[in-house]
Parts: C-alpha cells; structure tokens; sequence
C-alpha cells in the first residue's frame, strides 16, 4: 500500500495551484504575478514573539478600518485573500453537495480552492463584453446548489469593472440564499469604483481585499474579508487559530499607516500612467490585435500569435502569462506593468520583433 493511496481519493486527483511563480521559469523582468515592481523597507521589534499572537490582532483590523471607513467588527484579516477565499468555501457550502459560481475568464483560485473542498464549481460564460450574463446567472443560481457566487472586479486576467447595475440585480435576486462575494484585490487601481458602500444595504454580500498588489507586498501574505458580522462570526469559526503572524500583523499595520497609505497612492497614479502609455503604444503595433480597457496594474493583450510573443519573451528574459488556453482568450498574454524602465524594454523588444 503506497503512501499515496491513503490520501482522500479527492485528494489524490488534484494538481496543486499553477500559481505563476510556480510555472514563470527564470528571466530577467518578472511581469507575469501582479507584483508592484518595487518592495518597502519595514522595521520589525521581536522581542514578544514568545507570545502567542491574537487570532485577529486589534491594531491590525483598526488600521484597516481607518482605511476602508468600515467598522472593525465588518473585517476578517487572514493569510492573503486567498485564504479568505478558501474560508468562505468551507463556511458555506457543504462537500459533495453544495457548489460555487463562477463567470470564466477570471481568478483561478476560485475553483481550486472548491475543488480542494470536494465543492464542484458552475461556470457561466460571460457575455461579450465580460459582464456576468444575468439571466445565464440567475438560472443557474434556480438549482440551489449554489452557495456562494464569486466576482472578480477589476477582473483577473481582464482588468473588465463589473457593471454596478448587474451587480445590484444579482444582489437582489440572492437575498437569503447565496453569498456574493466581489474580490477587490485591484481596486486601489480604480478607486471609484468600489462596491464597498452596498456591505450596509445587503448583508450578503462579501467583499475581498489585499496587500498583495497595491501596497506591494505580496510576500507578506495578509488579505481581508469585509462583511456583515453575522459572515465574519462565521468565517471565524473555521480560520485557524493563529492566521496572522506577529511580524505580518506589525508590517501589516505600519503599511496602513497614513503616511504609507500616501506612499502607496503615488505608486498607484505612476502604475496607472506607466500602464496607460505602454498600452497607448502597444496598440501602435502590427502584431496586437485587440487590447482590453484595464483598470488594474496589468494589461491583457491579443496577439496575431500570442504563443509565439510569450514563447519569444521568454526567451528574451520577460516573463509574461499566457492566457491561450483560457476561455474567450486564445492568443492573449497578460502584462504587468513594471517599472518604466521595464515597460520600455519590453516596448522595445516587441517593436523589433513586430511583423
Ligand atoms: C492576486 C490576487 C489575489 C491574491 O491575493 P492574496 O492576498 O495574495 O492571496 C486574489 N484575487 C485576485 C483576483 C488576485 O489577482
């Protein structure tokens, strides 16, 4: 009997998480995760990591509360939206019954993290312009086996902002049956266009959040639920006891201080006109057949081939996403924007290889 064959049966048939570190290989410019191209320095006291630290550490949900304007007792603070993402699989739905809904293209990890909980997943495709299809949507959410509806806005890989009218229709049909939940881990990118301000009118819907892409600091790992606190209570009960580590709650917190909240917002504006220059002369070129209006810190480009620039940047030493074989994107390549510097060797290099 191998080691293997004991593991759940679900378990052995599951490939862990392509995440792009995993399959970016080795270049020179890395434009293929959503990083902020530049890290922060953080100062860290040690002296009580003999302690046990809070499950939710006060100074830390305060600090993000002051951020948000949301009332700490609507905030769950995990180890990155991904964590936060798995909590609401288990915390609602139950294994080989319930199931979650999702509108592909969009963030992977939805359906990982189901999958990982012997929770199947309902795909809708889109319509044209990367809307959910409302009617496609709420037929599908008839069935009832549908717990939780994840959204993605600014959408992963498309940068696309969900329409605030479907959105409030979805919100409407739902009431009392499934959780909604809209991952906001771009939104600093576009600021305007938060669902945040519906959290007090619909207790059902969730909203997600992160440090990873703004702030800049992916690697740190701490991302956050924003609910009503009857979800919070919930979530609670099936986080580990100790999501947060001390020196993540101490980082976390210092990032959210108003000084470096000012900070990130100028990354932001200098990330949006590096991305809005590059796209502008992107779309100058033979070999770019079509681009996406992006509202986040990447851009999706078609391509004539899309293989062939990924393969050839590669080869170059830029490390891009491949989204070819994702629905409704064959020949599209996702780019995060860089430095200006980086967005300029990459121009350069696709200018001269532009036929
Ligand atoms: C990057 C990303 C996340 C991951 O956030 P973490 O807080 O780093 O776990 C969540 N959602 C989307 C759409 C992302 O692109």
């Amino acid at each position: 009997m191998s080691i293997t064959e004991l593991a759940c049966k679900r378990v052995q048939e599951l490939t862990p998480y392509q995440s792009a570190r995993r399959i970016g290989g080795v270049g020179r410019v890395y434009l293929n995760a959503n990083e902020s191209p530049e890290g922060t320095r953080f100062d860290l006291d040690s002296t009580s990591y003999n302690r046990y630290p809070e499950c939710q550490p006060p100074e830390l949900l305060k600090a993000y509360g002051d951020y948000t304007g949301i009332n700490a007792d609507r905030i769950l603070v995990a180890r990155g939206s991904d964590e936060v993402i798995g909590l609401l699989c288990r915390a609602f739905c139950e294994p080989g019954k319930d199931s979650i809904l999702i509108c592909p293209p969009t963030y992977g990890m939805y359906s990982i993290a189901a999958e990982t909980n012997g929770i199947t997943t309902v795909k809708i495709a889109p319509t044209e312009n990367f809307q959910p299809d409302l009617p496609k949507v709420l037929d599908a959410l008839k069935n009832g086996s549908v717990k939780v509806l994840f959204l993605c806005s600014p959408n992963n890989p498309t940068g696309t902002v969900l329409d605030r009218k479907i959105l409030l229709d979805i919100l409407r049909e739902t009431e009392g049956r499934t959780i909604v939940v809209v991952d906001e881990a771009y939104i600093e990118f576009s600021p305007n266009d938060s669902f945040i301000d519906l959290l007090d009118e619909y207790r059902h819907l969730v909203i997600t959040r992160t440090l990873s892409k703004a702030f800049g600091l992916a690697g740190l790992r701490c991302g956050f639920a924003l609910a009503d606190p009857e979800i919070i209570g919930i979530l609670l009960k099936v986080i580990d006891p100790y999501p947060v580590s001390a020196p993540v709650a101490q980082v976390a917190t210092e990032a959210l201080s108003p000084e470096n909240v000012s900070i990130m917002l100028k990354r932001v504006d200098e990330l949006n006109r590096i991305r809005n220059d590059f796209l502008a002369r992107c779309k100058t070129l033979k070999c770019v057949t079509g681009s996406f209006d992006c509202n986040a810190n990447y851009v999706l480009l078609r391509f004539r081939d899309g293989e062939k620039l990924f393969s050839d940047a590669r080869k170059a030493g830029f490390i891009l996403r491949d989204f070819n074989d994702k629905p409704m994107l064959k020949n599209c390549v996702r780019i995060t924007v860089g430095t200006r510097s980086e967005m300029d060797d990459l121009f350069n290099f696709m200018k001269e290889h532009d036929e």
